[in-house]
């Protein structure tokens, strides 16, 4: 089977890490819970569900904006083990999860394939109505309005979560 390489030119992930403000950047917006649960990307969201931020000085001419769980796994296991994934995925397949806990890896088609297997099960985090973007978008603006209201923020993140289940399904899965 032909295997295809996106055309962009590679990320300078090396020099985009040396920036010490991208790292805080990138820090801030994750929202952590327990170690067995998905921390939430409280910033942007792109239209596949990943969270995205500028990485390096905007006054740097590398300065380009990345998916948050590569610069995540990057600064976790290293430029070289991102540089030897295929592709990073996410075990709990909610994209916008930046528990390294929750990632794995891996090839594009092991993600193609454990894609299509878990898309079929009734309440599962692929089953959202909403697409992945959108469950992704609503999580991350509940979490964000339960903490400015100082309201419960586990609460919030349940309910956000079934609101885009058929018929409300309970959640079926590890995370
Ligand atoms: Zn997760």
């Amino acid at each position: 089977m032909a295997r295809t390489r996106p055309p962009a030119a590679p990320v300078p992930w090396a020099e985009l890490l040396a920036d010490p403000k991208t790292r805080r950047r990138y820090e801030e917006k994750i929202y952590r819970r327990r170690a067995d649960q998905c921390w939430y990307w409280l910033g942007a969201v792109s239209d596949s569900g990943h969270g995205k931020l500028r990485a390096g000085s905007r006054t740097d001419k590398t300065s380009q904006i990345v998916t948050a769980h590569a610069l995540g796994f990057a600064i976790v296991y290293g430029v070289e083990q991102l540089l030897a994934a295929d592709v990073v995925r996410h075990g709990c397949d909610s994209p916008s999860c930046l528990n390294p806990a929750h990632w794995l890896a891996g090839t594009r088609a092991q993600n193609a394939g454990e894609y299509a297997a878990r898309s079929r099960t009734i309440g599962h985090t692929l089953t959202d109505e909403r697409g992945p973007a959108g469950r992704a978008r609503a999580i991350r603006d509940a979490i964000k309005a339960a903490l400015a209201a100082g309201a419960d923020v586990e609460g919030a993140i349940e309910r956000a979560v079934i609101a885009g289940q058929p018929g409300g399904a309970l959640q079926i899965g590890l995370w």
